[in-house]
């Protein structure tokens, strides 16, 4: 008999896991959602086998279980699906940008029949929605695993081996360690991409023509401030020892850059900007 992956949350990251999971292995692929529209589009467009009409009715028959939806979601989903009868040795694991709050829940609520192993694909988009969802939007990414409590590494090659058709690159962490660095190359980038929009907003109630200005760089480094809102919320809210860190070392930052200017010390400006081209010319 085929195995059952199922697949909770059919927006542009579970879709597009979904899509990966089906172009690459003989397996029987259920969905659900919330929302029935989104349900019924995952099923229409071929991203599932079969649209779940319920939580339960998907969960209790799954091999695999993803939870693919917002970080809050998950944990609240964690603690439903741990009420209901899964199958022994059923192996769950979730895509959500932070993994501390996400790994807490799964330590808590899962017992000895459940392994968990979260999962973060780094890789997205700014768009939401399952008509959004690409087979091959993680290809190349870094593939986040933080194997939980009961993961041996039969279950990490098993999980490993269901998604390999992302091509993505598989890598372990510690939840703790991946906040950390999530936090200053995705979370609080994200901070600075919607306040730069909420800055132009204010100027252009006054200096209406500065919107059409805004082109090339502007919208470079904005980009991501078009993303969701629900999921960017989640993703500040449990990680947040870390974004008031990064706040308080921003600031300082700033408060450097800024007597730079007020000193008109060029030289020193120079510099900045220097060192700033020389390590980013070097990123992988
Ligand atoms: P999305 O908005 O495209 O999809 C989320 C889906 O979850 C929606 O269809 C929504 O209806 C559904 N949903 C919400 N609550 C639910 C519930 N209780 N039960 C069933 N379905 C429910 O969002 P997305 O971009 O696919 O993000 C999903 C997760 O992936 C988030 O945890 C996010 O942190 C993570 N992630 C996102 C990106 C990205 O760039 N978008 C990248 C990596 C990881």
């Amino acid at each position: 008999m085929k195995r059952t992956a199922f697949v909770v949350g059919m927006g542009l990251i579970g879709g597009s896991i979904s899509l990966a999971i089906k172009r690459d292995q003989d397996i029987h692929l259920v969905g659900y959602d919330i929302s029935a529209e989104q349900l019924h589009m995952a099923k229409a467009l071929g991203v599932i086998d079969e649209a779940a009409s319920s939580l339960e009715e998907g969960a209790q028959a799954a091999d695999f279980i993803i939870l693919a939806v917002p970080v809050s979601k998950t944990i609240e989903l964690i603690e439903q699906l741990s009420t209901i009868p899964l199958k022994q040795g059923v192996i769950v694991t979730d895509v959500g940008s932070t993994k501390q709050d996400i790994a807490a829940a799964a330590d808590n609520h899962f017992g000895d029949n459940v392994c968990f192993i979260g999962g973060h694909p780094m890789a997205g988009s700014h768009k939401s929605g399952v008509e959004a969802a690409k087979a091959h939007l993680f290809e190349n990414a870094f593939y986040l695993l933080a194997p939980g409590k009961n993961s041996e590494p039969r279950h990490i090659i098993a999980l490993q081996n269901l998604l390999k058709g992302t091509k993505a690159r598989f890598l372990q962490m510690e939840p703790q360690q991946h906040d950390k660095l999530a936090g200053t190359v995705s979370h609080f980038p994200h901070i600075i991409a919607a306040s730069l929009v909420h800055q132009l907003k204010k100027l252009e109630k006054t200096d209406p023509e500065v919107a059409q200005l805004a082109a090339g760089g502007f919208r470079d480094i904005t980009r991501i401030a078009s993303a969701s809102p629900v999921m960017w919320r989640d993703v500040l809210l449990h990680n947040k020892e870390e974004m008031l860190r990064l706040f308080a070392e921003w600031q300082i930052e700033m408060d450097s850059v800024k007597e730079m200017v007020e000193r008109c010390d060029g030289k020193a400006i120079h510099a900045y900007f220097q060192e700033a081209k020389a390590f980013r010319e070097e990123l992988p």
